[in-house]
This record gives C-alpha cells, structure tokens and sequence, in this order.
C-alpha cells in the first residue's frame, strides 16, 4: 500500500468507498461526541453501500454515545476487514493498533493532521468530523436516514460546543438545517447526550470547579485520584468540566488536568492563543482552540507547574505565581 501525502477529493473518496466490501471503523482513544457520531455515520454509510461494516475500538464507548452505533462495538480489529479511521489527528491514537498493513482511510479535520492513510480527507475548515461523513453522503447521493442524521447532528453540535465555537459555519448550520428534515429532534438528541449523568459526575465536576486557580488571563483546574474517590467518580466523568471553566470573564487560556492511570491528561482551550501549538510541546496535540496532551508519569500539580512555565509569553499570566 501506498501512503498518499496530498488530499483526495470528496469525489475520490466517494469513488474509492464504492470498491470497498468489508471494512472497520475507528476513531481516536478518549472518544467524543464527534469520534462516535462520525463512526456511526459512515458505518452506516457503508451498510447503505451493501458493504459489511463493523465499529471497532479497545476502550469502552461512552455510554452516552453507545446508542448512535449501529451494533455493539467490537474491541479488536477483525480480520479481513479494511481499517477506516475517523476524526483522529495522529496513527498513535487510533482506538485499535494500527494494522501492518496501514488505514485504507483517515477522514478527519485536525489541521496538524499528517494524512497517514491511503486515502485522507483532513479539511481543518469543517466544523466536525461528521461535517465530512455528510458530505460523501451527499457525494453518494445516499439520502439521510434518521440514525444517520442524528450520529452526525451529535458530532457537530459537541464538537462546536453547542454551535457556539468559532469553527462554526453556514455551511454547518445548513446541514444542521437538512439534518432536522431528516428528522432529527433537537430536545430528544439533548436529552440523550447531556441529562443521563449521575450524581459522581456532578460531584466531580463541582471539584473541578472549586479547584480552578486564576493566573491572570489563564485558568487552570486540576484533579486527582483522592477526588475520584472522594466522590465515586471515573477519571472521564469531569471532562466536561472544561466548558463552564471558559465562563470566567478576562480569561482566554483554560486547562483541565486530570490524573489518569498513566499519568495527566491535559485539555486545553482557548479563544485566540493557538494552544494546539503548547500541547505540542508536550507530545500532544489537537487544533488551534482545542488541544489535549498526556504526561506519562506525571501528577497533576507538577503538570500544572510544567505548564505555567510553558504559558509564559504565550499568555499573560498576571505576575501571580
Ligand atoms: P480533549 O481535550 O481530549 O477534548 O482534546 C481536544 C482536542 O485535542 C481533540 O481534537 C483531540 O483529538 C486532541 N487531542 C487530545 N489529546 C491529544 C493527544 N495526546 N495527542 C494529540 N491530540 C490530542
Ligand atoms: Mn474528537
Ligand atoms: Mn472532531
């Protein structure tokens, strides 16, 4: 196989699903709304293409995700099947190990993106992964089901925080337009992905809020493995924590560290500061104003000191460390 290191086209990659007749989905490790949104919507395209199609991943799906799949994820790749790759910025993070014989495709929009694949679509201008699922749908000339409407409604309504994000776009907002003559129910998709959390979740998520320490233009709130057990918390259920950490007026920068069986995990955000390029330096990456990054071996406050000292001259820190 070879690599190709320049774009396809949607028309090519449109081309080139149609020769397809077995294939696997994946997405990134630590999967979102997106990773699972446009995996279910391109499994599903493939089915429409009178291909099998399979989901595949080692970690467990999010249960507030697991029903926009068409059947239960399997946590190998199977044999024979082609692996197709979603919304995954790097071949390291890919929800299983990377074949031999490589991804036959890597649909993504994370511009730091090294199109790892046979085929790649990466456009950084899409608001969502799934943004590129419904475009081949389109391409195919494969109406939208309902199924497939709301696996892509989910991915791009979580993946630009509520339509709120600058990735925003007409062109976004249109098919969301398409999606909801699709079928698609705003409140029910609403009620599935954010009011089945438990009372850990909140807990936590309060603990992450108590914790956040204001550094002049920065946030940062960290959280470790006694506040997990103080309130029966998984180490993902404060992830989405980070969202109401950007409500404080004046700051631009906001980080999330969390301890993880490895060590940190770092989520970053930002209005402006190009925090893609910060969580870079620690071996992560992601896009301009979202990016995340893991410290092997390192707890969360000495991750916090690390990357205060990273975030000077990137943001104003006040003078207060
Ligand atoms: P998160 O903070 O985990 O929600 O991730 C924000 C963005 O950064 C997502 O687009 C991720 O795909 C990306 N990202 C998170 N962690 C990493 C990492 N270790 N390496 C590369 N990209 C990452
Ligand atoms: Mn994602
Ligand atoms: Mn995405």
């Amino acid at each position: 196989m070879t690599t190709q290191t320049t774009n396809n086209t949607v028309r090519e990659l449109a081309d080139f699903l149609k020769t397809l007749d077995c294939v696997a989905v994946t997405t990134h490790v630590g999967a979102d709304g997106d990773a699972i949104g446009s995996s279910a919507a391109l499994v599903r395209l493939m089915l429409s293409l009178g291909a099998e199609a399979v989901f595949c991943h080692a970690e467990a799906v999010p249960g507030y995700l697991g029903w926009l799949l068409p059947d239960d994820a399997l946590t190998e790749l199977p044999t024979g099947h082609d692996l197709l790759v979603v919304d995954t910025s790097r071949p390291d993070r890919t929800g299983v190990p990377m074949p031999d014989e490589g991804a036959r495709l890597n649909l993504d929009h994370h511009e730091d993106n090294p199109l790892y694949a046979e085929y790649n679509l990466v456009n950084a201008g899409a608001a969502a992964t799934a943004q590129l699922v419904a475009e081949l749908y389109r391409e195919l000339e494969i109406p939208l089901d309902r199924a497939a409407a709301e696996a892509i409604y989910v991915g791009v309504r979580t993946d630009t925080g509520g339509f709120t994000f600058r990735n925003i776009s007409p062109e976004a907002h249109e098919l969301v337009a398409d999606l909801l003559r699709a079928g698609v129910v705003p409140a029910e998709v609403n009620e599935r992905i954010n009011r089945r959390g438990s009372i850990e979740q909140l807990k936590i998520v309060g603990i992450v809020l108590a914790n956040a320490v204001q550094y002049g233009d920065a946030l940062i709130s960290t959280v470790d493995k006694a506040d997990y057990e103080r309130t029966g918390a998984g180490e993902l259920d404060s992830k989405e924590a980070i969202d109401q950490l950007r409500t404080v007026a004046g700051v631009d920068v906001v980080a999330h560290l969390r301890e993880v069986p490895e060590g940190t995990k770092g989520s970053l955000r930002s209005e402006s500061v190009d925090v893609g390029a910060v969580a870079r330096i620690f071996g992560g990456g992601g896009h301009k104003l979202a990016a995340g990054y893991t410290r092997k071996g390192m707890k969360p406050r000495e991750a916090k000191e690390e990357l205060l000292e990273n975030l000077e001259g990137v943001v104003d820190l006040g003078g207060g460390r």
